[in-house]
């Protein structure tokens, strides 16, 4: 990389603002595997959450700031004492820290949601800043709603707290209402108008309601921002935030046009992008950007032909610089150690020994079942590995049947404090039959939202991903689980469900 290049902080939100979409709820282990991923794509910033919300959002980024290692991690708080002093009380183990305040601006937020005038605003960025101060030297401000913020105010808002002591100053498209071109001249406005623009790094944050947050961030950078805010999968607030991969490649793969770069190490993309859609459930669209199954398929004959004579004819990335390996390369039984070992890498798993030793023996359980194993096999080995218990219960055994209709279903069910359950049940089907067993053996009954299977490689014999999705106590839950047996997969999703509702129940009860 040629230091010509302007560098580009990316400050990854994903565990704050794509976390706090609906659906898209993490366990505090969770969102520590993905702050650990994180960390290895090289992101600079890590938004952990929000200290201030629940108690939940205090531990997992006090977790993240005392386990994460390498980017600065970073807490959100309003303008207010309360909550600047959580975040700072939160991030005070982290190596290197920072607090970001946000205080919405534009006339519609003024009137509606803060009731405040122009100088109580201005006032109180101000002194959350100071106050901000007095924990931490890196501070960030946003002035929310700044897209549909009168330009001269928000110039002032800048300014002020730029002599406040905010180092970093956020432009954020809260509502993705803004379009590339006028955000442009937005950044280029304050460039010109703010006294002490100098003294600040200026970052993006945008929506993605009408589909132009990845453009609106860009055309940013191109008019001075060298921060942008953004989430793995664009994950976020209803129609979610930028997309991290879709604004780092682009970046990358227009570097000349840019004259900006990032520090992220793009190999590495594509796994993270896996995990965290694994964990939060939600799904990547096959034709999505960078990191989508359809992204590098060519599928037209001429196209095809081209690709053969010479790959750029086609292509403007590798598949290979986003951490795509794929492979028709099928492991089997007789696959060993090494071959396992040099797949996980290619597929872009960094995995310690303790991890790869669980990896291998379930591999070769599953080879046992399964005769081709391909990279949609090893990947879920690798992501449920990385995994580890989410509550109470394990599941000792299952046994059904079934005739026309109905189901008949015995599980067995041991607690962690060591007691086991044994409960059978009849349902419309095995599956149905299961659930209802669960439910009284644990005495959880949740209304069951939506069942999913789908397939994740390929072969009469492949493994079944199932998902359920459940509401307890005015709470959405969702559980998963892989196995070449749809019955025994579903019922794993379900008891990671009732898992996940009693670890929630009891964290709620310690709070
Ligand atoms: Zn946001």
């Amino acid at each position: 990389m040629t230091s010509t290049l302007d560098r580009v902080m990316i400050f990854d939100t994903t565990l704050r603002d794509g976390e706090q979409s609906p659906g898209c709820s993490m366990t505090q282990p969770e969102k520590l595997r993905v702050a650990k991923a994180l960390a290895e794509l090289g992101v600079d910033i890590i938004e952990a959450g929000f200290p201030a919300a629940s108690q939940g959002d205090w531990e997992a980024v006090n977790a993240v700031a005392r386990e994460v290692q390498g980017p600065i991690i970073c807490g959100l708080a309003r303008c207010s004492r309360d909550d600047i002093e959580l975040a700072a009380k939160a991030l005070r183990d982290a190596e290197r820290r920072r607090i970001h305040v946000f205080l919405a601006t534009s006339a519609i937020h003024r009137e509606h949601k803060l009731n405040m005038a122009k100088e109580e605003i201005l006032r109180r960025a101000v002194e959350g800043v100071k106050i901000a101060r007095e924990h931490c030297e890196d501070i960030e401000f946003s002035p929310e709603d700044a897209s549909r913020t009168e330009l001269d105010f928000l110039a002032q808002v800048v300014e002020a707290v730029i002599d406040a002591g905010a180092t970093t100053v956020n432009i954020p498209d809260t509502v993705g209402y803004t379009v590339p071109h006028e955000f442009a001249e937005l950044f280029r406005y304050l460039t010109k108008n703010v006294r002490n623009i100098d003294k600040a790094r200026l970052s993006v944050h945008c929506h993605d309601d009408l589909g132009m947050a990845v453009a609106n961030s860009l055309m940013a950078v191109v008019a001075g921002a060298r921060q942008v805010e953004c989430t793995i999968n664009g994950i976020g607030e209803r129609a979610g935030n930028c997309s991290l991969e879709e604004v780092v490649m682009a970046l990358r793969t227009r570097e000349t046009f840019f004259n900006a770069a990032t520090g992220i190490q793009s190999q590495r993309l594509y796994p993270v992008s896996r995990l965290v859609s694994s964990i939060t459930g939600m799904p990547i669209p096959r034709n999505k950007a960078i990191v989508g199954e359809n992204a590098f398929a060519h599928e037209s004959g001429i196209h095809q032909h081209g690709m053969l004579k010479h790959a750029s004819t086609y292509e403007i990335m590798r598949p290979q610089d986003v951490g795509l390996a794929r492979s028709n390369l099928v492991l089997g039984k007789h696959s060993g150690r090494h071959a396992l070992r040099e797949r996980i890498k290619e597929l872009g798993f960094e995995l310690d020994e303790a991890e790869f030793e669980r990896v291998f023996i379930d591999f070769k359980a599953l080879a046992d079942i399964k005769k081709e194993l391909f990279d949609g096999d090893i990947e879920a080995l690798v992501l449920r590995a990385e995994g580890g218990e989410a509550g109470p219960w394990t599941l000792g055994s299952l046994r059904t049947s079934s005739s026309a209709a109905r189901g008949q279903a015995t599980v067995s069910l041991q607690h962690a404090d060591g007691t086991v359950v044994e409960r059978s049940a009849a349902g419309d089907g095995p599956v149905d039959a299961a659930f209802k067993a669960i439910e009284s053996a644990t005495g959880v009954t949740p209304s069951l939202q939506k069942f999913e299977l789908r397939s994740l490689s390929e072969g009469e014999d492949a493994q079944g991903e199932a998902v359920v999705y459940v509401n307890f106590a005015d709470r959405s839950y969702r559980g998963a689980s892989v196995s070449t047996d749809i019955v025994e997969s579903a019922t794993r999703a379900f008891l990671e469900v009732i898992n996940r509702i009693e670890t929630s129940q009891s964290a709620k009860e310690h709070a």
